[in-house]
């Protein structure tokens, strides 16, 4: 990854222009942490940096920032800029290229976010990043209150480089939160989701809800049920207990997984017809939710007579040709209850003894 990182920058250099990697990367890097991609700060406009890389797509170069991909590696690459005036503590309402990377740190979030690493891996840290990192405490670049209130998402960052480094707050950062934390409700609820999921999906998940709940946000956040969280088993765990599908972004997929999970947390998870009705998948979840052993489930799951329909030992058209009755709705009445009393052990998923049963019964 590096040496791809080292190539990259030097195509810039050696282009004329100014280049760092910068953020995540350099701060996971010192920290021993594997990234999954590079963010790089240059001198070079999204225009320039086209000329350099052809596979460049400008067209999310709204911000000043652009993507290039190589060799599965993904680096974001913003160029050296200043924001001038947030709309609604949100997204910059116009950015100006500026050719000084002094200035391009100021307008970052923590310190610990503003130390650079050149082609060469020598650490430019001109704000002092490395100290605090080392202290492993999170601190605005500048202002506290200021930097908060210019773009709230920065409350949430804060909170997700807490939890997922294991950083302390500094007081100011601290306080900050609190005085503008009703700033919240403004912010996009994609961009508030982001975060939560990369806070929600990590190992140290429980304390970043003790810290969200400790600054009393889940009333900004709306995620009225964040207290009931007691273990945090997956993300889709997290967001199921929220139960929020209705007003933050989720797909159908996962709309639908959460639907399930919810109605799945109010039965009996190792109930034969709850294992049947529902699957592994979505039983695990509840039950991990309720502290309920995944393997308990697992082997409950396994030890089902049928897992679906199609293990039945009858098909519809040996029903039809028992009774002599064409399709109907009845079928899917006498599938339910012969999958019922197979699942509860009243008779065998045997094609006579079903064929007795229905005989007997319809
Ligand atoms: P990750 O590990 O999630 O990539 P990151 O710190 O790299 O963490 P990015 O969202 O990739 O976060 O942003 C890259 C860098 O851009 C940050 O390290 C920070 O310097 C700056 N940055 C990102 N978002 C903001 C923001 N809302 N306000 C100020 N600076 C920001
Ligand atoms: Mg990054």
């Amino acid at each position: 990854m590096l040496e791809i990182a080292k190539q990259v920058l030097n195509m810039i250099n050696n282009n004329g222009y100014k280049a760092y990697m910068v953020g995540g990367f350099v701060r996971d890097y010192l920290l021993g942490i594997e990234s999954n991609d590079i963010d790089i700060t240059t001198s070079a406009t999204p225009k320039q940096l086209q000329e350099i890389f052809q596979d460049i797509d400008l067209s999310s170069e709204e911000y000043g920032s652009v993507t290039l991909m190589v060799h599965k590696i993904r680096f974001e690459i913003t160029t050296f800029r200043k924001e001038i005036q947030y709309i609604d503590n949100r997204k910059p309402l116009e950015v100006e290229y500026i050719d000084d990377l002094y200035q391009d740190l100021q307008r970052r979030d923590f310190t610990i976010n503003t130390i650079c690493m050149d082609k060469n891996l020598e650490i430019i840290d001109p704000l002092n990043g490395r100290i605090d990192l080392e202290r492993r405490i999170i601190k605005t670049v500048g202002d506290a209150d200021a930097k908060l209130e210019e773009d709230s998402l920065r409350i949430l960052r804060a909170i997700r480089f807490s939890t997922n480094l294991g950083f302390c707050l500094s007081n100011e950062v601290e306080l900050a939160i609190k005085k503008n934390k009703h700033l919240l409700k403004k912010l996009s609820y994609n961009r508030k989701k982001q975060e939560l999921d990369k806070i929600f999906a990590n190992k140290n998940a429980m304390q970043g809800i003790q810290l969200l709940l400790r600054f009393h946000l889940e009333k900004e956040l709306e995620l009225e049920r964040l207290k009931d969280i007691k273990n945090t088993d997956s993300l889709i765990s997290v967001w199921s207990i929220l139960n929020v599908i209705d007003i933050y972004p989720f797909n159908n997929s996962e709309k639908e997984l959460i639907t399930s999970i919810n109605q799945a947390l109010k039965l009996n998870n190792l109930d034969p017809k709850v294992l049947y009705d529902y699957g592994l998948y979505v039983n695990s979840v509840a039950g991990a939710i309720k502290g309920i052993d995944k393997k308990k489930i697992t082997e409950a799951y396994n030890s089902l007579k049928i897992h679906s329909k199609k293990e039945l030992e009858i098909t519809s058209e040996e029903i039809m040709e028992l009774l002599k009755k064409g399709p109907g709705e009845y079928l899917t009445k006498i599938y339910k209850d012969i999958e019922n009393k197979i699942l509860y052990g009243t008779i065998d998923n045997q094609k006579e003894e079903i064929k007795n049963y229905i005989l007997g019964k319809y």
